[in-house]
């Protein structure tokens, strides 16, 4: 049999927590195709001597929705090994749009470059499909943009005639390939969402044979009560749940809590699992500060909110993400285009600075930011080594970037979203090298095939005759991160070789230009995890 691509003498890891084994591995017509002493000759020869073979790694937690549109070469990500992204997480994301103008404000990295121009979830992965992206993808129907859509920003619970048409929209997603539904219930837009209406709504993707991905409604003091409302609203609407990053933003006592809520779920026979990001930090807009009826009249509306002394102590009333952290000093601004003078310090710096209290500092970074909004970004330091250590040491844990994909050239090189350059890698170096936490064929197991079991996907994530081949070739040796909190666009190291769907995306540690990954829809009810 003609090979397309053999790789030889590496140690191969299945993507099973099974240990790994030395044989060589042949690719052809996009599919693993030989195991063993393989030899037939290739038109494409690896060499694998002291390399890891390993499924290609699986995102279970992307926010790539549109950067993927505007550089679909994914530089960040295949750099790291990672073969296949899920989108639609958080609330936030692409489709369904109800007013263009509103569901932005419900999409990472929008920039307006790419007009939204589709409406339902199938367009958009027909938009996406003709992008070409590097990478798999598959999405969630994101909640975010069904109340934007239905109920718009009001802060209330959803009326039954915006329910049944976010019902509606959620089916027509799911029916068009989506293959779960998410919610983001600290955000701006899903806040008022009552726990019956998503319990609704979470029936629907069960119904489908989805899961419901859930980012919590409160991740700060009190977090665990949020992670058993969780619980409770998968339990009523009979489907999987998948805990967003569960480790909340206040401390080891409270993660503890947070995981034996999960655990006794598991206890009781709930089908339950979660995934944790790979930073000591959290990261979100400051624009989350405002509540939604502040920004109903656009930008002039917020200056006039800001200016009126009612309308702004209203606003710094408003319990948000960052408001939540309850100390100044943790949270930090990244580079804010335009705004060195602010850039890489913390709000009670800025303050200090400023001869100002720092949540009206905030507020007036907002109303200077004009347009853009939505682009200041800050890191909230609420995470500690203990924390991550308790998450990625539990079987119940899959990591996940919770960041979208990058690239350090072409039209996002100037863009930051913390965890891009960095995830897949970090945990390699820390759970593996580092602290021990997990063995190798354990760790490429979190990162490969229990993803790939919560997402029903029966032909990847597995170096298997027959799967999809979507393979990563590194040095376990070497592989790890070289991003950097404020210097965080620096591809990872380590990464040799990666295919997807059997073509050879990164060869010999450089992009080689091939962009062959597939959109991936829903066929077929998940395994159960
Ligand atoms: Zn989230």
């Amino acid at each position: 049999m003609a090979l397309d691509i053999a790789i030889r003498g590496g140690t191969v890891y299945d993507g099973s927590d099974r240990p790994p084994v030395a044989i060589d591995v042949g690719i052809a017509g996009g599919r693993i195709v030989a195991m063993g002493e393989v030899a037939a000759k290739a038109e494409h020869e690896i060499d694998a001597a002291g390399l890891a073979v390993a499924p290609g790694f699986i995102d279970i937690h992307s926010h790539s929705d549109y950067t993927l549109l505007v550089d679909p070469r994914a530089v960040s990500a295949i750099a790291q090994g990672v073969t296949t992204e899920v989108i639609g997480n958080c609330g936030f994301g692409c489709a369904p749009i109800g007013d263009p103008k509103l569901a932005a404000s419900a999409i990472y990295g929008f920039d307006d470059s790419i007009k939204l121009t589709w409406r339902g979830i199938g367009a958009y992965l027909d938009r996406l499909a003709a992008a070409r992206p590097a990478v798999n993808v598959m999405t969630l129907v994101p909640n975010g943009q069904l109340r934007l859509a239905a109920v718009g920003l009001a802060d209330r619970p959803a009326a039954p005639g915006e329910v049944a048409r976010m019902r509606d929209l959620l089916r027509e997603g799911l029916s068009e390939g989506a293959v779960g539904y998410s919610i983001g219930l600290e955000y701006p837009a899903e806040v008022g969402c009552a726990e019956d209406e998503l319990v609704a709504l979470a029936r629907e993707s069960g119904r489908a044979g989805g899961f419901y991905a859930t980012h919590t409604r409160n991740r700060a003091a009190g977090a665990a009560a949020a992670v058993e409302e969780a619980i409770r609203t998968a339990r009523a609407a009979e489907v999987r749940l998948q805990v967003s990053h569960l480790m909340p933003r206040s401390g080891d006592a409270e993660s503890r809590r947070c995981l034996d809520a999960v655990e006794a779920a598991r206890a009781r026979g709930q089908d339950i699992a979660f995934d944790m990001h790979t930073r000591l930090y959290g990261t979100t807009m400051l624009s989350t500060l405002l509540p939604p009826w502040s920004l109903v009249d656009g930008v002039a509306g917020l200056r006039a909110h800001l200016a009126a002394s009612a309308s702004r102590a209203r606003i710094r009333s408003f319990t948000s993400i960052i408001a939540s952290v309850g100390d100044w000093e943790k949270v930090v601004l990244l580079d804010v285009p335009g705004m060195p003078d602010v850039s890489r310090l913390s709000l009670a710096e800025i303050g200090r600075r400023r001869g100002r209290d720092p949540h009206d500092c905030a507020l007036d970074i907002l109303a200077e930011a004009g347009d853009g909004l939505h682009r200041p970004m800050v890191i909230l330091n609420v995470m500690s080594e203990a924390t991550q250590k308790l998450a990625f040491g539990h079987p119940l844990c899959v990591p996940g970037s919770d960041a979208t994909t990058l690239a350090p050239d072409g039209p996002l090189a100037g863009s930051v979203f913390h965890g891009a350059y960095t995830w897949a890698a970090w945990f390699w170096r820390a759970a593996v090298r580092e602290w021990r936490l997990l063995k190798p064929e354990e760790a490429v197991n979190r990162l490969t095939g229990r993803p790939a079991a919560i997402l029903g996907l029966t032909d990847r994530g597995a170096i298997a005759v027959g799967a999809h081949a979507d393979v990563a070739v590194f040095d376990p040796r070497e592989f790890g991160e070289r991003g950097t909190t404020f210097e965080p666009n620096q591809l990872a190291r380590g990464m040799r070789h990666v295919i997807v769907n059997g073509a050879l995306t990164l060869g010999d540690g450089a992009p080689t230009g091939t962009r062959a990954g597939a959109i991936i829809k829903r066929h077929g009810p998940a395994l159960a995890f």
